[in-house]
């Protein structure tokens, strides 16, 4: 189910509650003033588990997909009601002829596509492509080195197109997606700087959002540890990630099957939310901004 969809039985409640007591009825003026109605809605207690998607779609064509194939996953996977992103690398964004009919097919979709590239000067290069083939980069920067952190700070510019990065999609301490680079930590924080990159910033600006494992079986895990009451915080992050040459999840056999198995799983548990990776940073945002590292293996 789409959220949008979720919203729409909340709005017409609300509004027939308005209707039911849009008359008003004028009280004597020797009755004494009526108790305080009790707050309408309490701020939600425990945790959300903000659950996103993203593919990265590195610059060495022998990795990029199918166009076909990666789009009909991308419409199974939206289907499922999942939230899910695209970075592609600059070298994919200028090489494959279809790169333009896959944003705008996808976007139609509900996909985002945010920016991941190596290369620190190919950012606003990226956002400028995907503007340029019709579609509307998210203020993500999916995938950095740590070191990168305050070159991020500031509005990026290619050409005379502008930028802004927000938001910050893992970070990694080595470069090439080696064993033991990524940070593999799930939940949210505004880091303090590249040194004390995992120290929670009050006054920051650009949210870090934790992927966690990308692993099916660590986001159950979490989400059980989540109804185990093991957290507090209100808002916690994981990204499931899917390769583009097999369309299965990173380093795993889990396919479109599994996937759909275990969004069957997670409905059992009333906190999670499907969201995108900038979804949701903006909800971790309005819910307080409370950082929330959970260390995953
Ligand atoms: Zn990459």
């Amino acid at each position: 189910m789409k959220p949008m969809r979720l919203m729409i039985l909340p709005l017409l409640l609300i509004v027939s509650l308005a209707c039911s007591f849009s008359v008003p009825v004028p009280a004597p003026v020797t009755q004494t003033p009526a108790a305080l109605p009790s707050d309408p809605a309490p701020p939600a207690s425990g945790p959300l588990l903000y659950i996103s998607g993203t593919t990265h779609i590195e610059s060495a064509p022998n990795s990029w997909p199918d166009p076909e194939a990666f789009l009909a996953f991308l419409e199974q996977i939206t289907d499922l009601g999942l939230r899910w992103s695209v970075g592609a690398d600059v070298g994919w964004l200028t090489g494959e002829p279809r790169a333009a009919e896959v944003i705008q097919k996808s976007e139609a979709l509900g996909v985002q596509w945010d920016v991941h590239t190596h290369a620190v000067a190919d950012r606003a290069r990226a956002a400028a492509l995907i503007v340029q083939f019709g579609g509307h980069p998210t203020s993500v920067v999916s995938g950095m080195l740590v070191t990168e952190l305050d070159a991020m700070r500031q509005p990026l510019t290619y050409e005379g197109y502008t930028w802004t990065p927000r938001v910050l999609w893992g970070g990694t301490n080595c470069p090439g997606h080696r064993p033991g680079c990524d940070d593999l930590a799930a939940g949210l924080w505004y880091p303090l700087s590249a040194d004390q990159y995992q120290v929670h910033d009050p006054r920051g600006a650009l949210v870090r959002v934790g992927g966690g494992t990308h692993q099916l079986a660590d986001a159950l895990s979490l989400a059980q540890s989540i109804a185990d009451s093991g957290h507090d915080y209100p808002v916690i992050s994981f990204t499931l990630m899917v390769a583009p040459s097999t369309m299965k999840i990173v380093t795993s056999t889990d396919g479109i099957q599994q996937i759909e198995a275990f969004v069957e799983q997670m409905s059992a548990y009333s906190f999670v939310r499907w969201a995108s990776i900038e979804e949701t940073a903006q909800a971790w945002t309005e819910a307080g901004a409370i950082p929330s590292r959970i260390q995953m293996p």
